[in-house]
């Protein structure tokens, strides 16, 4: 673990990550690969290319976009820019499943890639598992049954340490599971959740080592640790190829030529695949999943390597043994009321902000609630879309 934090226990917090000594902004605090990851089944689907392991892009920027936008014409300026490498792309031999490199293949297969090889595909063993969560769980995808699946194969390898693993993370009460459950696959959860639970406990009526998450009880745990756990994965080489661009030296006028293509580029993808950019997943992180929340954070995740590689970096000087906290709301929901923020939280996550945003707003409430009111109106038509 990282020399510069340490985890310590609160009376009303639980687990908290705490700066072991002074940190600078900017600083790296922390840097971590997943317990485990996945892309998304549909987002998989869909043809979204990366690495089976890391999530690393497996298509040029230019392939990216012309796939996107249907368009096979489109040659993006600065090809120096565009700078996913292909060259050590490799193939499972006996499942189609891409790997960046051979060190991600030989890492799959630690962690049991023979498990679910080719039985996710049809005839395959998971495959009904995965046909009933694909119709459970349309996009915008949150968690995926693949990541429940690598799970399995990893307890089936090492079945002590992955137990423990898992145990680090947070747990609640059947109640709250049950609410996360229902968030997460929403109105016709309860159906949902006992077709999926039958479906895998046929599939797995032999594996005696995942009883325990086959109950009812414990079936519900599981998709709750998983979706209150798991951080987000996003990986584009479109948007690292714009990144490249941004940090070229440019005259005012080749600049504003090139803002005003990427801008043309952007509307279209908007018109094709609106906000389903990028190959999308999820990952279980043990030390980044006990960081706690705050609206006014004082650090930020970011994927350096345009992979499941997370980075901890602070957002400004932090003290030594002041909590290092990251925002589980994206930028647009922390710019609203404090109602919002909280309503949102406490229905994905289970608890009450108590940061020095909240507190300093607690008597905001009833003058921006109308406001919050509508906007969170919005989400709950989006959600149950
Ligand atoms: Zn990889
Ligand atoms: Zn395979
Ligand atoms: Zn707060």
């Amino acid at each position: 673990m990282s020399s510069k934090i340490k985890i310590v226990t609160h009376s009303e917090k639980g687990r908290c990550i705490l700066a072991a000594n002074g940190i600078k902004k900017d600083e790296e605090i922390l840097r971590e690969k997943p317990f485990v990851a996945t892309q998304f089944a549909w987002n998989k689907e869909s043809k979204y290319l990366c690495c089976s392991n890391c999530m690393y892009p497996l298509e040029t920027a230019q392939d990216n976009v012309r796939r996107l936008t249907f368009d096979n014409t489109i040659m993006l300026p600065f090809p120096e820019c565009d700078k996913i490498n292909l060259q050590n792309v490799v193939k499972c031999e006996n499942c189609d499943d891409l790997y960046c490199s051979q060190s991600c293949l030989e890492n799959e297969k630690m962690n049991n890639h023979e498990f679910y090889c080719n039985q996710l595909l049809p005839n395959g063993r998971f495959n009904e598992i995965y046909e009933v969560w694909k119709r459970c769980h349309y996009p915008p995808e949150t968690c995926s049954i693949l990541m429940i699946i690598k799970l399995f194969a990893l307890i089936k390898k090492k079945p002590m340490e992955t137990v423990e693993k898992l145990n680090e993370f947070c747990n609640r009460s059947v109640n709250e599971d049950l609410m996360l459950a229902h968030k997460m696959l929403g109105d016709s959860y309860k159906s949902q959740i006992s077709e999926l639970q039958e479906t895998m406990k046929k599939a797995f009526a032999d594996d005696t080592e995942f009883e325990r998450y086959l109950t009812d009880d414990g079936f519900i745990s599981l998709l709750a640790i998983i979706g209150t756990n798991s951080q987000g994965i996003g990986t584009s080489s479109f948007a690292d190829y714009v990144k490249s661009i941004s940090e070229l030296q440019l005259s005012e006028e080749k600049r504003s030529e090139i803002d005003d293509f990427i801008d043309s580029i952007y509307t279209r993808l908007n018109e094709t695949v609106g906000e389903f950019l990028n190959s999308e997943g999820s990952g279980l992180y043990s030390i980044q999943s006990k960081i706690n929340h705050s609206c006014n954070p004082n650090s930020e995740i970011i994927f350096p390597d345009s992979n499941s590689l997370l980075q901890v970096i602070a957002l400004r000087d932090i003290k030594q043994n002041e909590e290092i906290t990251i925002s589980y709301l994206d930028e647009c929901q922390l710019s609203r009321s404090r109602h919002s923020r909280q309503k949102y939280l406490q229905e994905n996550y289970i608890f009450e902000c108590f940061c020095e945003k909240c507190e300093s707003q607690v008597n905001d409430a009833d003058l921006t609630s109308d406001e919050g009111e509508n906007y969170d109106d919005d989400d709950d038509n989006m959600d149950t879309d």
